[in-house]
């Protein structure tokens, strides 16, 4: 039970195959509260019942500010405080650089970076008078390497754009005891990439993985859970690799 009795708000949590779930399982299967927070059409109030009872679904856009407070102050109303925040909603596009949109660079920037800022901000506060807190911020191998697989530039930029933020964040609020870290998950099947990896091409992506086979939402949970609980209670600013080696640096 490493995280008996904590708050733990995940945004973009609901979908049933996303790393956001696995993890919001995971906490929960280790004694947290959980707040699955996502877009109403993810029906978080539903992913939240298929945990159990006590946990709480709440719909805001991770994009907008006031959506971002109102949903804090309701978890702090229902559950009483906020010990964990999961930075993890996020989607992204197959764009080449002259392809890529203002309409594309707004909607994948605003969801991972804007996102991260606005819910961090939501949630400070609430951990500030707790006496601390974790948050942990999903950036993505992407960032790391310019290019995962299938995410474009853009992507790539708003995840590097997330480790600066956490980085700065963590030198900012060490004080207060709260830890703010990072992983970057290399390539793992969820919705987010489902259907996009021709067979064809899968021998020559398994072939740069030292681990030999693509990650599972399980893969990304275990070291999140390790990030938000006291197992890593003098960690922070720190970004965790979690790519069966496809990155090794
Ligand atoms: P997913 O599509 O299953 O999950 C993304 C979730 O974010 C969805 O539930 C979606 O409804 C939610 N969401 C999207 N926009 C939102 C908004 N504006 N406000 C609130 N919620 C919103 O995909 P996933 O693979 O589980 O992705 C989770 C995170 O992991 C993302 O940040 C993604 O970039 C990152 N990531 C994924 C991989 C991978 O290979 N799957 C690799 C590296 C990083």
């Amino acid at each position: 039970m490493l995280l008996k009795d904590k708050v733990a708000v995940i945004t973009g949590g609901a979908g049933p195959n996303g790393l956001g779930f696995a993890t919001a399982k995971m906490m929960a299967e280790h004694g947290a509260r959980v707040v699955i927070v996502d877009l109403e059409n993810a029906r978080p109030a539903e992913a939240a019942a298929r945990l159990g009872e006590g946990h709480v679904g709440l719909v805001a856009n991770v994009t907008d500010k006031a959506q971002c407070l109102q949903a804090v102050a309701d978890a702090v109303r229902q559950l009483g405080r906020v010990d964990v925040l999961v930075n993890n909603a996020g989607i992204t596009q197959p764009r080449k650089t002259l392809d890529i949109s203002e309409a594309d660079y707004e909607a994948v920037l605003d969801v991972s970076l804007r996102g991260t800022l606005l819910m961090s901000q939501a949630v400070i506060p609430a951990m500030q008078q707790g006496g601390g807190g974790s948050i942990v911020c999903i950036s993505s191998v992407s960032a790391q390497r310019g290019g995962g697989i299938l995410g474009g530039p853009h992507y790539s930029a708003a995840k590097a754009g997330v480790l600066g933020l956490a980085r700065a964040m963590a030198r900012e609020f060490g004080g207060a005891n709260i830890r703010i870290n990072c992983v970057t998950p290399g390539l793992i099947a969820t919705d987010i990439n489902k259907g996009l990896i021709p067979d064809d091409k899968k021998a020559g992506i398994l072939e740069q993985i030292p681990l030999n086979r693509i990650g599972g939402p399980d893969d990304v949970a275990g070291p999140v859970v390790f990030l938000a609980s006291d197992l890593s209670k003098y960690l922070t600013g720190v970004t965790l690799d979690i790519n069966g080696g496809m990155l090794i640096h």
